[in-house]
């Protein structure tokens, strides 16, 4: 379990830093969410690693709810939004993350990142309602890409994904990564349990 709650903390630096970069570079551009946006959070086709979600699931087993969230998770359809998301509207475009403290590092990079397109050139993504919104900002961005590159989402999964390789490289729907922490957690407290290992 303590090598869980290190690995989980090393984690955490990595999202730390990415509060600098991702979100900084998001403020600074202009390019930021519409206030109550959920649209990301509503794709099925969002993908987590069992290592993203670990500071989550570590979190939920703290307040005694690993359990009754793996049950809730096990009864969900195969292809669903994300279990945290809160509707705040009957379309499901506004809302909130019930976790955001602990939120994957999938779920940081909403909004406006970098990545490279198939000839290797940096390029911003950019979902589709910021665009909408500020479709101005977003031309000059692009303009401005090499003098003001935005920060690289490969770089930030790859620096998640070292941290351990069991655990960081496959990805899989995120409602499905939360169940795999959540299992990892549980099993490793039971473990523990026996072992006479603190699991605080
Ligand atoms: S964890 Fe939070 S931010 Fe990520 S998809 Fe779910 S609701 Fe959205």
């Amino acid at each position: 379990m303590q090598r869980l709650r290190e690995l989980s903390r090393r984690v955490e630096a990595v999202y730390g830093e990415m509060a600098d970069t991702f979100s900084g570079y998001q403020r600074a551009s202009g390019l930021t969410c519409r206030d109550s946006c959920g649209e990301c959070c509503t794709q099925t086709t969002i993908e987590a690693t069992v290592l993203e979600a670990l500071p989550l699931a570590l979190h939920l087993f703290d307040q005694g709810k690993a359990e009754q969230t793996l049950t809730q998770l096990e009864e969900l359809p195969e292809v669903s939004g994300c279990f945290f998301y809160q509707r705040l509207s009957f379309d499901g475009k506004q809302g909130h993350c019930t976790v955001y403290q602990q939120r994957p590092s999938i779920c940081r990079m909403f909004g406006a990142a970098g990545y490279r397109d198939k000839q290797g050139q940096a390029s911003l993504s950019v979902c589709k309602v910021i665009k909408a919104d500020k479709l101005e900002k977003y031309q000059q961005h692009l303009i401005m890409l090499t003098a003001n590159p935005p920060p690289m989402m490969m770089s930030i999964k790859e620096q998640v994904s070292q941290l351990d390789y069991e655990l960081g490289n496959k990805h899989y729907p995120i409602n499905q990564a939360f169940k795999l922490a959540l299992e990892k957690v549980l099993l490793k407290a039971y473990y523990s349990s026996f072992d006479g290992e603190q699991i605080a």
